[in-house]
């Protein structure tokens, strides 16, 4: 069965989805996106990712397509279209196709945005090897532009940081910038120290992640200490141990950071703790 996808306004068989190669998201990277996962056919934090979709689209300037219901209903329509149990919905809105490449931006009221939704399946989601073994981490200087907090199609360099990981034999890398890590490639970077939790304060450097957002709520509700500050690599190899959060990974241990193995080199005890209260959790409030 072909998986069907959603194209302005359109549920059509991925083969038959097209956009113009005039698209500004395809020319110019002018376009923002939000992944939210699915468990057991259900979103987790919908309205999270809604919310920063319409934080990013406003800073952007980008009118939406849709209304926040209208949205829900195309993502469920997606999940039932697909027969998702476990797995994702990707979305992504871009400025639309004007009629020539102009770096200015074209008209709202005569080019309308482009909307593109699909379903990933990911079966036992919440059930990830990597959850269970860690991460392996390098570092690379953060060389993306400075407005991180909106979340954007522009993953090139985020793209080359995964490759370079991957070809040293880690998973992911983490970003740095002035000496401190802003982010990993597609997640959040924490760390823990003598039991307290330690992660990068929000502003412009980093994206403000939704998982994020909701791990610290339950990690605050169990009592245990958050700290939201900058921390160095040295700092995060010289931790008890560190994690990361997205919504695709949820909460997933880093075990080994540019060489350096963390504490005995296992995921550690508040990491793994904070993932099964985060899918406990997911999986009440999904809707
Ligand atoms: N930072 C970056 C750079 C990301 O790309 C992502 C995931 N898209 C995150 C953080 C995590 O955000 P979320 O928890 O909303 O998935």
């Amino acid at each position: 069965m072909s998986r069907m996808v959603y194209v302005d306004g359109a549920y059509l068989p991925e083969g038959k989805a097209k956009v113009s190669v005039f698209d500004r998201g395809f020319l110019f990277a002018d376009g923002v996106y939000e992944v939210t996962s699915v468990l057991d056919r259900r979103l987790v934090d919908f309205e999270g990712h809604a919310a920063r979709l319409a934080r990013s689209l406003g800073e952007l300037e980008i009118e939406s397509p849709v209304s926040d219901d209208e949205l829900l209903e195309i993502h469920r329509q997606l999940i039932a279209r697909n027969q998702v149990i476990d797995g994702l919905v990707y979305l992504q809105i871009t400025r639309g196709a004007a009629p020539d490449r102009d770096f200015a931006f074209p008209d709202p009221r005569e080019v309308p945005s482009t909307i593109v939704l699909f379903t990933q399946s990911k079966p036992g989601l919440a059930e990830a090897r990597q959850a269970k073994v860690g991460i392996k981490v390098i570092s690379v200087p953060d060389m993306r532009w400075k407005r991180r907090d909106i979340k954007t199609v522009q993953l090139l360099y985020p793209s080359m940081g995964k490759m370079l990981a991957k070809k040293q034999g880690c998973d992911d890398a983490w970003m740095t910038e002035d000496g401190f890590v802003t982010e990993g490639t597609s997640n959040n970077a924490y760390i823990v120290k003598d039991g307290r939790i330690i992660t990068r304060d929000l502003s412009n450097a980093i994206l403000h992640g939704i998982t994020r957002a909701a791990v610290l709520r339950f990690a605050r509700e169990a009592q245990m200490e958050i700290v939201e500050r900058p921390f160095t690599i040295e700092e995060a190899q010289a931790a008890d141990e560190a994690f990361i959060t997205s919504a695709s990974t949820f909460v997933t241990p880093v075990v080994e950071i540019d060489g350096i193995a963390l504490g005995n080199g296992n995921p550690g005890p508040v990491g793994v703790r904070l993932r099964e209260i985060y899918v406990d959790e997911s999986r009440k409030s999904a809707i």
